[in-house]
C-alpha cells in the first residue's frame, strides 16, 4: 500500500480527501459525479507527475438516517451500514476510484482518533457543557431521540422536516425549533426537558479562521466568500448528541452513557485524519500518515459537493486549530500533533436528471452500479469531467450521454486509436520507422506535447473540463492530420506512409496519456494496443479486512475486534503512466486492434434503457436523495 513513488527532487506530497458518502442506500450518479470522480482525476494526475498521494474517505455510518432506516427494516444500525458500505465499496472500486483507503466510520481506530481530537479541544478549553432542551415523550417518561420528531420546518415551512435537519432545506435544526413537532412512535406531542450538551466554541476560534480564511487567496471565488460571511456569524455548535448509535462521549460520567454520543458531523469530519492513520497502521509504517498531516510542506485537498463547503471551509479548519490551541484560548496540540489545515477545498454543484434533482421515489435515479453494469466505467467518468457539475449545476440526459459517447468517445477518440493502429499493422505489421519530418507532421507533434503542460496545470487546479477539452484538441488535431495526410494513399511511397503513421501513433500515445486521469480503464487498453505491456493505469481493489487496528490507549467503548469489512485499496506504484510524452519505438510489433468504445442504441437518447425509462410530464424539484 505504499504511496510513495518516483521521488523526485520537485516532487510533492498531496493528502486528497474525498467526502465521504453516508452509508444508508446505494449512490446515485449525481454523487460519484461531485466527489468521487474528480478526485481521481486528480490524484492519478499527481501520480503520474510522480507526487506522493495519499488519497482517503470512506463511509459515514452514524446518525439519525441510518438509524431510522434500519428500525424500518427491523435491523440493527450497524447491520444496515454494513450492507451499504459493502454495496458503495464495490461501486466506488468499479468506477475506478483510486483509493489508498477507504474505509469506514464504525471501526476501532476511527472512535479512538474522533475520541483523542475530542480530548485535545476538551483540553484546550474549546469544548464547553451548555444546557439546551431535549425531548420526552409524556406517556412514557423516556427521551425521545431526534429521530423519532418530526414537524414543520421553521426555515422553510416543509411539513416532514426531522429533529436534526430538514431533507427539504438541508438545514440543520434542532427538536425545540420544529413548528407543530410530534413523536413518529405514537404522534403525541413531546415535551421538551433540560439536557446537557458539550459545544465547540466556534466564536474563540472565529479571529484564527479568519486569519487563515484570508490567507486563502487562490481557493475558488464562490467557496471563500461564501466561507469569509459566515465568520462573523459563528456561534457555538453542540458536539454531542442526544443519540444511542455512534462514538462514546469520551469523558468520565458521559462514556457509558447509551443515549449520548458524538454528533454524527463530528465524527464524520475526523474521517479524514482515522483514515490516514489506518492506511499508516496497515502498510506497515504506523506513523505514515504525519507526513501528509504535520508536514507544512505537504498540499491537501478536499473533495465535495456544495452543501458540503462549510464543513471543509470552518468546523473542520476550526476543529484543527482548536486541537493544536491556536484559538483565543490558546493551548497546545496533543499527541497527534500540528495537525495541517486544508489547502483547497474543491466543491463541486449538483448534478440534475433531465432537468430536475435525483429522486429515489420518483424513479429519477440512476444509480452507479446499474451504470457500470451496461456502460463501463469510462463512458460515465467522461461525461461527468466534460459534462459536470464542476462550476455549475449541470444536468444528466440521456441525449448528452448518448452524444458524447458515440460522437466523442468513439467517433473522435476511439476511431483515431483504432484507424491509426490498423493502417499501421496492416501495412508495417510494427510501429514503422519515421523518415525525415515535414511541417505538417512536427506542427502535430508540438501541438500534442505543448498539451502536457496545459493540461497539467488545469488538472493542478482542479479544473476538469478545461483539462478535458485541451486533451481533446489533440485528439481533433490527429484526427484532422489523417484526413490531410491521406496515408492509406501512399502505398507507392513506403518511407512517407510509415512517418505519416509513426507520427500518428506517437500522437495517440500522447493522447491517451493526456486521458489516462479520465479513461484509466481505456488508457490501459491503448497502452496495450500500442505495443505495451504490464500495468499503464492501476486500478483500485476490494481487500476484505478485520478490525484489528489498535484502538489503545484512548479509545472508549470502540466496536468489538475482529469485524471483517471491506475496504478499496491498492497498489499504485506498479503503474507506468507518467506525465510526459513516451516515445513509440519502431519495431514494435501491432496487432490488429478492436473497438475501444461500444457505440449506443440511438433509441436510448429518446427512452433511456428499460431500467431508468425516460420520466415524461410535470416533475417537482425535490432535496437530493
Ligand atoms: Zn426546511
Amino acid at each position: 500500500m505504499s504511496a510513495l513513488r518516483r521521488m523526485g527532487a520537485m516532487s510533492k506530497t498531496v493528502l486528497t480527501a474525498v467526502a465521504w458518502p453516508y452509508a444508508n442506500g446505494p449512490r446515485h450518479i449525481g454523487h460519484v459525479s461531485g466527489f468521487g470522480v474528480p478526485s481521481d482525476i486528480f490524484s492519478r494526475y499527481h501520480r503520474m507527475m510522480g507526487d506522493r498521494v495519499l488519497m482517503i474517505s470512506g463511509t459515514d455510518e452514524h446518525g439519525t438516517p441510518i438509524l431510522v432506516q434500519a428500525d424500518a427494516e427491523g435491523s440493527t444500525a450497524r447491520e444496515l451500514a454494513d450492507r451499504y458500505n459493502r454495496v458503495i465499496v464495490e461501486d466506488l472500486a468499479g468506477l475506478g476510484v483510486s483509493y489508498d483507503l477507504f474505509t469506514r466510520t464504525t471501526t476501532r481506530n476511527h472512535y479512538a482518533i474522533a475520541q483523542e481530537v475530542f480530548h485535545g479541544l476538551h483540553r484546550n478549553g474549546y469544548l464547553v457543557p451548555r444546557v439546551t432542551t431535549g425531548a420526552i415523550s409524556p406517556s412514557t417518561g423516556r427521551t425521545l431521540p431526534d429521530r423519532y420528531i418530526e414537524g414543520t420546518c421553521p426555515i422553510c415551512g416543509y411539513d416532514g422536516a426531522r429533529g436534526d435537519q430538514c431533507d427539504n432545506c438541508g438545514n440543520q435544526l434542532d427538536p425545540a425549533d420544529l413548528i407543530n413537532p410530534r413523536s413518529k412512535v405514537n404522534g403525541e406531542t413531546p415535551e421538551f426537558v433540560e439536557t446537557e450538551h458539550f459545544f465547540l466554541d466556534l466564536p474563540a476560534l472565529a479571529s484564527a479562521l479568519g486569519d487563515w480564511l484570508k490567507s486563502r487567496q487562490d481557493w475558488r471565488p464562490n467557496v471563500l466568500r461564501f466561507s469569509l460571511n459566515l465568520i462573523d456569524d459563528l456561534r457555538p455548535r453542540a458536539v454531542t448528541r442526544d443519540i444511542d448509535w455512534g462514538v462514546p462521549v469520551p469523558l468520565e460520567g458521559w462514556s457509558d452513557r447509551a443515549d449520548k454520543k458524538l454528533y454524527v458531523w463530528f465524527d464524520a469530519v475526523i474521517g479524514y485524519l482515522s483514515a490516514s492513520v489506518e492506511w499508516a497502521v496497515r502498510s506497515g509504517d504506523p506513523d505514515a500518515w504525519r507526513e501528509w498531516w504535520t508536514n507544512p510542506d505537504a498540499e491537501s485537498s478536499y473533495f465535495m459537493g456544495k452543501d458540503n463547503i462549510t464543513f471543509h471551509s470552518q468546523i473542520w479548519p476550526a476543529l484543527l486549530l482548536g486541537y493544536r490551541g491556536l484559538g483565543d484560548k490558546g493551548g497546545e496540540a496533543g499527541p497527534l500533533g500540528e495537525l495541517e489545515l486544508p489547502t483547497e477545498v474543491v466543491s463541486s454543484e449538483y448534478l440534475t436528471m433531465s432537468g430536475s434533482k435525483f429522486s429515489t421515489s420518483r424513479g429519477t435515479v440512476i444509480y452507479v452500479r446499474d451504470f457500470l453494469r451496461e456502460y463501463g466505467p469510462d463512458a460515465l467518468r467522461y461525461f461527468i469531467a466534460v459534462a459536470g457539475p464542476e462550476n455549475q449545476d449541470s444536468d444528466f440526459t440521456w441525449e448528452e450521454f448518448v452524444r458524447r459517447t458515440n460522437f466523442e468517445l468513439a467517433n473522435e477518440w476511439g476511431n483515431l486509436v483504432n484507424r491509426s493502429v490498423s493502417m499501421a499493422h496492416k501495412n508495417f505489421g510494427e510501429v514503422p520507422t519515421p523518415g525525415p519530418l515535414t511541417e505538417a507532421d512536427q506542427a502535430l507533434l508540438d501541438v500534442a506535447a505543448a498539451a502536457f503542460d496545459t493540461v497539467g496545470s488545469h488538472l493542478a487546479r482542479s479544473r476538469f473540463k478545461q483539462a478535458i477539452g485541451e486533451a481533446m484538441r489533440v485528439v481533433t488535431a490527429a484526427n484532422r492530420y489523417l484526413s490531410d495526410m491521406e496515408p492509406w494513399k501512399l502505398k507507392d511511397d513506403p518511407q512517407r506512409q510509415a512517418t505519416v503513421l509513426h507520427t500518428a501513433l506517437q500522437v495517440v500515445s500522447d493522447a491517451n496519456t493526456l486521458l489516462t486521469p479520465f479513461l484509466p480503464h481505456a488508457a490501459q487498453r491503448v497502452f496495450e494496443t500500442l505495443g505495451g505491456t504490464g500495468i499503464w493505469a492501476a486500478q483500485p481493489e476490494v481487500r476484505e479486512v478485520v478490525d484489528d487496528v489498535p484502538a489503545d490507549p484512548i479509545g472508549v467503548g470502540v466496536p468489538e475486534l475482529g469485524h471483517a469489512y471491506p475496504v478499496i485499496t491498492g497498489d499504485y506504484t506498479v503503474e507506468q503512466a507518467v506525465w510526459r510524452r513516451t516515445e513509440v519505438v519502431p519495431g514494435t510489433p501491432l496487432t490488429k486492434p478492436s473497438p475501444l468504445f461500444t457505440k449506443l442504441d440511438p433509441a436510448l437518447a429518446e427512452t433511456g434503457p428499460e431500467w431508468a425509462p425516460i420520466v415524461s410530464g410535470p416533475v417537482e424539484s425535490e432535496a437530493p436523495a
